[in-house]
């Protein structure tokens, strides 16, 4: 293949960088605001032009400690101002910002951080703790805290007078495929793998989030990110928001639902995102006092990472409020389907509207899609046949860092998901199940596998097999099968504190069922399809 017959005209050398999404709200939208509800719940006020201009000090403070071009810098935070000032910062700095999720394990986090090969950190102060549960395993140059209090441990530097002390950035000219961030997914069994983006996929990333049919956001926007800036870049809202200039709301640690609720009714808020758990008690609490809040400005509530209830749809509507679905994972930055009503549906019964936005929805431009079924073909858009979806695009990992998990990535270019789907003739997905064996709680992973080999290190267990049982609040808990050796004992706490060595607390399974046998596949697998239909009873 030579050159095109007749190329394009334009100037297409042009770079699609977040320096450039950075640059603009500098200088076109810098009064924007950004509200933060501090860890004492105190309100802070600033602006966007306030966080690039500090953005850009950091920038020059942590080029003086040395940190250079694709250097990995990691942060601990909530979602806060000064997060907001790494996402900007070090990517337009050249270096890639790695969210640490400060949920995850001391060794998983120890974990990541290593393979990462994170040179600084910069924490908050409310999560020092988590970072000293697994500094002795990874050794950063430079630990920076944010302190709110005034008060900043030994050996560390204050993120304020690191600020303070660096002169105003000029950034480096930007190249589009350079990496700007890294994001760990939890692998079904193995170590978590990297997600490296580059600064062309987030861009476009943002250019597709804010249409209309996805987030709908515009300059007029104030946005709330309930999704924590450590998953998925809080699906994409930060670069999103300073793209178009919306405002931003950030809400810090306190994510029950009074305290959500005070700030989308205090700030005006128009479009705010998160997993079903956080909008489940929202709904609630609405429920218990309808005249509480007023979310008058409130048109959008972006809600996935796992599937959104029809009820949940519904139930919201009934108080004037739209969800609209959103289906993505970490590898597709993670946006990529959205459940916007079709015209075709426009003048539909609204049971039949809540039917289709209960499904995952159709990809978004530049999103392809297809599907796998057992026998290796792919399945037709019928909505009967269910198989793999797989998808590929501009925003899509091509690979995982240090080339881990291969095996997810087919030979012609497609990312195999490990989301079960059937396809309607439209393109719309519905998600009906999961070949990767997780249990999805809260929006964040437990490994079943990892919890099974940990169980059956166990001296009094023979074999274990753990699966996801569904639950009103966490949308899924994981759930242990158990069969214990020969005149052996063992009681859920015994297992729970076996497990507590790499779990977190939040992860440990409340409910243990002990059998005679687990069953098993003609391959030899555990048949987790029999113990849940044993187990679980069928979702209302
Ligand atoms: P995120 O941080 O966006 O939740 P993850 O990579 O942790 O991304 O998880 C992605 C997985 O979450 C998907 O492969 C799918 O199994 C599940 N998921 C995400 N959105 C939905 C949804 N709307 N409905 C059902 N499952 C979903």
């Amino acid at each position: 293949m030579g050159e095109p017959t007749l190329s394009g005209l334009m100037m297409d050398e042009y770079p699609l960088s977040l320096t450039a999404v950075v640059e603009r709200a500098e200088l076109l939208t810098p009064e924007r605001k950004v509200v933060y509800r501090r860890p004492d719940c105190n309100v802070h006020r600033t602006t966007m032009g306030d966080c690039v201009r500090r953005a850009r000090r950091l920038a020059a403070a942590l080029a003086e400690l040395g940190i250079k071009e694709g250097d990995r810098m990691g942060t601990l935070m909530w979602n806060q101002p000064e997060h907001l000032e790494a996402y900007y910062g070090v990517p337009a700095m050249g270096a890639v910002v790695h969210t640490l999720n400060p949920r995850l394990h001391p060794d998983e986090l120890a974990f990541i951080a290593a393979d990462a090969e994170d040179r600084a950190i910069i924490v908050d102060e409310t999560l020092v703790g988590v970072l000293d549960s697994f500094r002795g395993a990874h050794d950063f140059e430079h630990v920076i805290v944010v302190s709110h209090s005034g008060k900043v441990p030994d050996g560390v530097i204050d993120y304020e007078s690191l600020i303070d002390r660096g002169q105003p950035m000029e950034w480096p000219a930007p190249d589009e495929r350079r990496a700007c961030a890294i994001c760990y997914t939890s692998g079904t069994t193995g170590r978590p793998k990297g997600v490296l983006y580059s600064h062309r996929a987030l861009v476009l990333h943002s250019f597709m989030a804010c249409m209309p049919d996805q987030m709908n956001m515009s300059m007029c926007d104030t946005v709330l990110p309930v999704v924590p800036m450590f998953h998925a870049n809080a699906w994409g809202i930060p670069y999103t928001a300073t793209m178009v200039g919306a405002s931003l709301v950030l809400p810090g640690p306190h994510l029950d639902a009074e305290s959500v609720l005070d700030l989308l009714a205090a700030e005006k808020v128009t479009l705010t995102a998160g997993v079903p758990t956080v909008w489940m008690a929202m709904l609630k609490a609405i429920e218990a006092e309808p005249d509480r809040w007023d979310l008058g400005n409130l048109h959008r509530l972006l809600v996935g990472g796992s599937a959104v209830p029809r009820s949940m749809i519904e139930g919201y509507q009934k108080h004037g409020l739209f969800i609209i679905q959103g289906w993505g994972m970490t590898e597709t930055s993670p946006l990529a389907s959205t459940s916007s009503v079709p015209p075709e549906l426009a003048d539909a019964p609204d049971e039949e509207k809540f039917d289709y936005r209960a499904r995952q929805g159709t990809p978004a431009p530049f999103v392809d899609i297809r599907a796998r079924g057992d026998d290796g073909e792919l399945i037709p858009w019928d909505d009967k046949a269910m198989g793999e979806l797989e998808v590929r695009g501009p925003w899509v990992a091509g690979a995982y860092f240090g080339g881990t998990g291969a095996e997810k990535f087919t030979g012609d270019g497609w990312f195999q998901t490990g989301d079960v789907v059937k396809i309607n003739q439209h393109g719309c997905i519905r998600i009906t199940d999961r070949s990767k064996d997780l249990v999805k709680s809260g929006g964040e992973w437990i490994s079943s596998v990892d919890m099974e080999n940990l169980l059956m290190g166990h001296p009094a267990v023979a074999e274990a097999a753990v699966i996801a049982v569904p639950d009103e609040k966490w949308d899924e808990r994981p759930m242990a099968v158990v069969v214990l050796k020969d005149g052996a004992e063992a009681t859920l706490d015994d297992l729970r504190e076996h497990l507590s060595s790499h779990f977190a607390k939040w992860q440990l399974p409340e409910r243990v069922e002990f059998i005679d046998e687990i069953p098993r596949t003609a391959t030899g697998k555990f048949k987790k399809i029999a113990l849940r239909e044993q187990f679980v009873k069928a979702p209302v």
